[in-house]
């Protein structure tokens, strides 16, 4: 390609933006970043007219290669970042994709308003990369995924065209397929595949009152799990509200010790998991002793559990938490200069499907990778992920297969191949364990539709 004034061509540019947080390395021809909607749609025409493929980029923290680029234009989006507008009546926002996930949601708290998505990485990745993958994150558990809070999406696609989807407000819809009937829920999580986001609009909620949290101690994993699906029953029947049940196993408590500070992990403890309700303040003591006692009926190490009382504390078990992916993403980054890297699994079961599959999973790892790795992450979903950490290629070899074994267990245990980091460029094998053939064609052809010339996105979730 070369330069244009839409574009650069420079080798410190295109190397500047070729890779994402997963190691895989792509090689650009060319990075474009429009700062309007109009410069997107005009470049999309551009390469449409030229056959020359477009990957889209948010802050290119993915985990699956979505936004690496194999020749073509990488497209980044991250000078798209204005605030259009917080209509706080109708508690809605509107903002550009590029805008940073947790730059956005610092302000909304202190105008009383709440947006729940919070994936770990939220200081690091665009709300049109949390769009685009459907972002999760540890309350989740209570609140659902992004996709759940979009309610309208501007786009460019394929051949340039701008258009705008709003999700319809009746209460009951019958009209078409179910996945076309409010097609937002088709832009949210296609991974750049079916048109560039270049406007969102979120439904915010009004902030909680006030809440509590803790890090519970166990001595075996076992007796964790159970006590996440007692946590889990104690919500169905109204007992407790959980908004998040996060795990750490021994090697990740070994990992977060030196981070901990103050907060004091108990040395014999093997097994940890953090919990959060929501609560008006002077309820606070009413709801600790209920999830004290539950914790001592589930074998914790009940005298040792950690309670954030003041929002230093809070913090201070939040950054704990975000330590283990950014310490595990640093090792397997340092590991890649030996041919190895680190592997992340995205699996996740049904609740009672959890204590078997993760025992099951523990076992392949074990057996088929033989290398070290951590369990941690968003169990109250049944979505655990294990870091495999390989140290050279041959044990890299390995990981991959140890995770391809665990994404099929999990769907023969009623789970999903990829809860919240999607499909990318590194897990297009995986899809066929999931749907049958004739389900991917038919998102093939969506994409067809959208995107004639298969320009957007190339290698995302289908080969
Ligand atoms: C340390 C760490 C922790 C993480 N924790 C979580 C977590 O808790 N939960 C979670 O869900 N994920 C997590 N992730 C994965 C990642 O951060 C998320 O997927 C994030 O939402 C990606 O946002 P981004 O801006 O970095 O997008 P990118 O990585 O740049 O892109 C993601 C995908 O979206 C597409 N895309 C981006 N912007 C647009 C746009 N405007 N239009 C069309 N397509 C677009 C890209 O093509 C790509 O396919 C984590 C990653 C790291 C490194």
């Amino acid at each position: 390609m070369e330069e244009s004034r839409f574009w650069s061509v420079e080798p410190s540019v295109r190397e500047a933006y070729a890779e994402d947080a997963s190691g895989l390395i792509g090689s650009p021809d060319a990075v474009a970043r429009p700062t309007s909607e109009e410069e997107v749609a005009e470049i999309v025409r551009l390469c449409a007219d030229r056959s020359i493929p477009v990957t889209p980029q948010g802050l290119r923290s993915s985990t699956v290669g979505g936004p690496v680029a194999f020749g073509g234009l990488a497209l980044n989006l991250e000078r798209l970042n204005r605030t259009i507008d917080i209509d706080m009546e109708r508690r809605l926002a509107i903002i550009e994709p590029g805008v940073v996930l947790g730059e956005f949601k610092r302000p909304l708290i202190d105008a009383g308003l709440f947006y729940p998505p919070d994936p770990t990485s939220e200081n690091e990745c665009t709300v049109g990369g949390s769009v685009l993958t459907n972002a999760s994150g540890s309350r989740t558990y209570q609140y659902g995924p992004t996709r759940r809070y979009v309610r309208s999406l501007r786009l460019v696609l394929g051949d340039g065209r701008t258009t705008e989807i709003t999700r319809s407000r009746a209460s009951k819809n019958t009209a078409g397929y179910f996945g076309f009937q409010d097609p937002v829920d088709l832009l949210c999580g296609s991974e750049g595949t079916l048109g560039i986001v270049t406007r969102v609009t979120l439904d915010l909620l009004p902030a909680p009152p006030g809440f509590i949290a803790g890090m519970a101690f166990f001595l075996r994993l076992g007796d964790a799990l159970g006590f996440v699906v007692s946590a889990d029953r104690a919500r169905q029947a109204g007992l407790l509200e959980p908004r998040c049940l996060e795990l750490f196993d021994d090697a990740s408590l070994d990992l977060i010790r030196p981070h901990a500070g103050k907060l004091g992990i108990p040395g014999v403890a093997k097994t940890a998991i953090f919990f959060e309700q929501e609560c008006e303040p002077d309820e606070e003591s009413i709801v600790l002793d209920g999830w004290l006692d539950l914790l001592e009926r589930a074998r914790a190490l009940a005298e040792d559990t950690i309670i954030a009382t003041t929002e230093e504390q809070f913090l201070e078990l939040r950054e704990l938490r975000h330590a283990l992916p950014s310490e595990m993403n640093e090792r397997g980054r340092r590991a890649r200069d030996s041919g190895g890297g680190k592997l992340s699994t995205d699996w996740a079961v049904p609740i009672e499907a959890l204590a078997a599959t993760v025992e099951d999973a523990t076992r392949i790892a074990g057996e088929t990778f033989g290398g070290p790795f951590v369990r941690y992450g968003h169990i109250g979903n049944g979505h655990p992920h294990f870091n495999l950490l390989a140290e050279n290629a041959e044990m890299l070899a390995r990981a991959r297969e140890a995770t391809h074994r665990m994404a099929m267990l999990a769907v023969e245990r009623g789970g999903t191949i990829t809860a919240e980091h999607g499909i990318g460029k590194i897990k297009r094998d995986y899809l066929r364990y999931q749907y049958p053939d004739w389900v991917v064609q038919a998102m093939r052809a969506v994409k067809r539709t959208v995107d004639p010339k298969g320009i957007l996105a190339p290698g995302n979730i289908f080969g």
